[in-house]
């Protein structure tokens, strides 16, 4: 059985007019260690259905099942707790916290049980210098380049050995060649640890590196 299965999943967002139908039937599945892409034009439901599979948001009919469970099932704050353990996210910026350093930022995932371990401490080093930042760990975010900084988020999205890295537009912001070497790094450290991905993007070039794609289309992926 895949350890991801996005069923049927709907989403509507109510205006003052008729309600605006995002995802009109969306369906996937994944297994540990695959990748996917998410291709489809800006405006098109993309963000809009990563943020229901990362449980973020909820949607208006269908279901999602991680690891055997449906999150939607969870009260608040043992959705939170799940959503800490099991997802990591990548944004298109970088959502790194400016007052907070480097290691600090790639720590913060694992401070939700309170303090942080010695272990986490470790593995936060360890996936730092995966990505090649070995030697920024005490600087601010303001202090690196674009693509240091999202290479700072996929150490933090990882931090927590989650089941499912989800990457909304990670490459967006960078530049051509800047891009390429960050989506090398989330695709070694995927097979590395052998979790999930999705990425969903507009960029062929990035879509190409990853081993299946899917087009959201009319609110249903194809
Ligand atoms: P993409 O990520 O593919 O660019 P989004 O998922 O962000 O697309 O948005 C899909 C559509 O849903 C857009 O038309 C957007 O305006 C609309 N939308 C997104 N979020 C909301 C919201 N909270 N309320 C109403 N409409 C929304
Ligand atoms: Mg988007």
């Amino acid at each position: 059985m895949a350890d991801l299965i996005v069923a049927d999943v709907t989403k509507e967002y109510a205006t003052r007019a008729e309600p605006l139908r995002v995802l009109r039937g969306a369906s996937c599945q994944l297994s540990a260690g695959e990748n996917l892409a998410i291709l489809g034009p800006s405006g098109c439901g993309k963000s809009t259905l990563l943020h229901i599979i990362g449980t973020l948001d909820s949607p208006t009919t269908g279901c999602v099942t991680l690891a055997g469970q449906d999150p939607f099932q969870l009260a608040e704050p043992r959705l939170a707790a799940f959503r800490n353990h099991k997802i990591g996210f990548i944004f298109q910026d970088h959502h790194l916290l400016p007052q907070c350093s480097v290691l600090e930022n790639v720590l913060l995932p694992t401070l939700a049980n309170g303090t942080t371990t010695p272990a986490a401490a470790g593995r936060a080093r360890m996936l730092l210098d995966r990505v090649g930042l070995a030697e920024r760990l005490e600087h601010l975010p303001a202090e690196l380049s674009g693509g240091e900084r999202q290479r700072t988020a996929i150490a933090r999205a990882l931090v927590n050995r989650p089941e499912l890295l989800l990457a909304d537009e990670p490459t967006g912001n960078l530049d051509r060649t800047t891009a390429a070497t960050v989506a090398r790094l989330l695709l070694e450290l995927q097979s590395l640890e052998q979790t999930m991905l999705i990425v969903v993007t507009h960029s062929l070039d990035l879509a190409g590196m990853l081993q299946r794609r899917m087009e959201l289309n009319e609110g249903k992926l194809e």
